[in-house]
């Protein structure tokens, strides 16, 4: 039998109808002759909610413990989706992580696939079951505890269900109708793209578009598993949405093909540190060992102060998400208090974000960085730091501008012109 994996993400589970015009189209692929794999993630809020309970109950709360509350709004939405399909007439049962089992690394709330067999659900389907509903965004760890993923992780439950299960497709129904050139909620001419790369697609999610989670497009990308975007909430058939794909069965693509954001950031300067072979490993190992995420990293030319006993000094600075600040703050004191760095002061700027323009056209087209400074100017947004790498240019700028620039920049670069 041919295998669809559709994964129904928080807003198209949100009440009982919704669940119910998620099922009909699963029950559209099971009449198509299909054995469906039906990832579900919690009703939308629910996972919030239950990050909240966790934190109101314990501030330094046990990682497992968070992962068992905020993993059962998938519990909830997986049987009552079975529930619904049965209704229908279709032979469907639920799953829990543990019970296929979706075996994962320890790594509580940011846990990793190790391995996910396929005999329990294979058993099923030759019993003449036409759909496993799989709770997303969990998993369980080789100690037995249960596991999530990292938010938005059920997107890699679904691709890593379609890799283990060689899925002719992996259908991710949500509440757009596709991959836009930027968020359709921040400018209406955001153009819907039929295909995207994976590359593409992997810089964008990695820089905040949030329409698929980074990880999930790592692994398509890895395992070759055709992915698709769609809307649960509009007639869809086999040409609908957009499919993430690679880079040659895209006949022409633009320099630019979209812009992200990251509303979220922070910005970090140590103020003249000791300049000597070693600093960046002194600052950025402990940062690591916090688990603190740091992205962009600038080093200024480093100066020597007349007079001064220190010797050489720079100034660092480096970004990171805005909830981490507390703890890259603790890291860099607890680095002085042991002697491995010294530092003049640290400034701390947590009203900044992040905005991308991605393209791998950039590749072999020279400009787009001056066409990206222009349009910030010309809209008056001060640029406070520049990333570049090879398909893409990043700036933090306030983030009061942020919709600003996003639109701006999509305007520079006529992403609404196909
Ligand atoms: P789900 O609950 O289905 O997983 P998400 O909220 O995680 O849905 O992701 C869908 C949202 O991603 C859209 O509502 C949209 O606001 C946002 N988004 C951000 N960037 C993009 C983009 N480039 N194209 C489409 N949607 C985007
Ligand atoms: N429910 C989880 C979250 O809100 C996982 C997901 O929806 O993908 O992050
Ligand atoms: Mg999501």
């Amino acid at each position: 039998m041919p295998l669809l994996v559709m994964k129904f993400g928080g807003t198209s589970v949100a009440d009982l109808a919704r669940i119910e015009n998620a099922a009909k189209k699963v029950q559209a692929e099971v009449e198509r002759g299909y054995d469906v794999i039906v990832i579900v993630s919690a009703m939308s809020g629910e996972t919030n909610k239950m990050v909240a309970y966790v934190e109101g109950t314990s501030k330094l709360y046990d990682a497992r413990e968070y992962d068992a509350v905020v993993s059962s709004g998938e519990n909830v939405t997986a049987g009552l989706m079975a529930l619904r399909l049965q209704e229908m007439g279709i032979a469907a049962r639920s799953w829990q992580g543990w019970q296929v089992p979706i075996n994962t690394t320890s790594a509580h709330s940011s846990a990793r696939f190790m391995s996910i067999p396929r005999e329990n659900i294979d058993a099923k389907f030759a019993e003449g079951f036409k759909v496993a509903v799989v709770a997303g965004f969990q998993g369980v760890s080789a100690e037995g505890r249960v596991t999530t993923l990292g938010r938005g992780g059920s997107d890699t439950t679904a691709v890593a269900f379609a890799a283990a299960f060689a899925a002719e497709r992996c259908d991710i129904y949500t509440d757009v109708d596709g991959v836009y050139t930027t968020d359709p909620r921040i400018t209406n001419k955001a153009r819907k793209l039929d295909k995207i790369a994976f590359e593409e697609m992997l810089e964008l999610a990695s820089l905040g578009a949030k329409v698929l989670q980074t990880r999930s497009v790592e692994l398509a990308m890895r395992y070759k598993v055709r992915l698709r975007v769609l809307s649960s909430f509009e007639d869809t058939d086999e040409n609908s949405g957009t499919l993430v794909c690679d880079e040659d069965e895209i006949m022409e693509s633009k320099v630019v093909s979209g812009v992200a954001y990251s509303r979220d950031e922070a910005k970090v300067t140590l103020v003249r540190v000791e300049d000597r072979p070693g600093i960046a490993a002194a600052i950025f190992g402990p940062l690591a060992e916090a688990g603190v995420n740091v992205d962009m990293i600038v080093q200024n030319i480093s100066e020597v102060e007349a007079g001064s006993v220190k010797g050489a000094t720079t100034d660092m600075t480096f970004s990171c998400p805005v909830n981490q600040i507390a703890r890259a703050q603790k890291a860099m004191e607890d680095a002085v208090a042991s002697g491995t760095i010294s530092y003049d002061g640290i400034v701390v700027d947590s009203d900044v974000a992040k905005i991308s323009v991605v393209g791998i056209g950039m590749r072999s087209h020279a400009g787009v960085a001056a066409t990206m400074f222009k349009a910030l100017s010309k809209e008056n947004v001060n640029i406070k730091v520049i990333a570049t790498s090879e398909i893409k240019i990043s700036v933090l700028i306030d983030r009061k501008y942020m919709e600003l620039a996003v639109q701006a920049l999509h305007d520079a670069f006529e992403l609404e012109k196909a």
